[in-house]
């Protein structure tokens, strides 16, 4: 079951210009700073309400991040849905013919277990399922 919207990803240049920025929007700081080393990424967390906007900033030039400021600039990059039981979803929508960018969940920021469904399959938006791992 998909649970809700749980955050909007962002791709942005300079992660510590970004944090100020969004410092500044939200009058309120960042509440976790956490690199992924597989998908060669730093990722800044703000809370705004019930809602979470993650910042990426990539640490190598291989990383997504970086192709897709390379191709599309800076900007919103995915929405991440949380899901109750990701495996249950994957073969759920595989079956419906979507298609993933890495059909097995991995380790994602903040203590998730993540997915990526390829934007070709979702109308151009990059979609990321997690699931809250205990
Ligand atoms: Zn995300």
């Amino acid at each position: 079951m998909f649970d809700k919207i749980e955050h909007l990803g962002i791709a942005v240049k300079d992660a510590q210009k970004s944090k100020d920025l969004f410092t500044a929007l939200f009058n309120s700081p960042a509440y976790k700073e956490e690199e992924v080393i597989s998908e060669n990424v730093k990722t800044i967390f703000f809370e705004c309400g019930p809602n979470k906007i993650e910042l990426l900033e990539a640490t190598h030039e291989s990383s997504p991040i970086a192709k897709f400021i390379e191709k599309k600039g800076e900007g919103i990059h995915h929405i991440a849905f949380a899901v109750t039981d990701i495996h249950a979803e994957i073969k759920r929508l595989k079956e419906a013919n979507f298609v993933f960018i890495n059909e097995e969940p991995k380790k994602g920021a903040d203590n998730k277990l993540i997915v990526f469904l390829h934007p070709k399959s979702s109308n151009g938006v990059l979609i990321e399922l997690c699931q809250d791992l205990a």
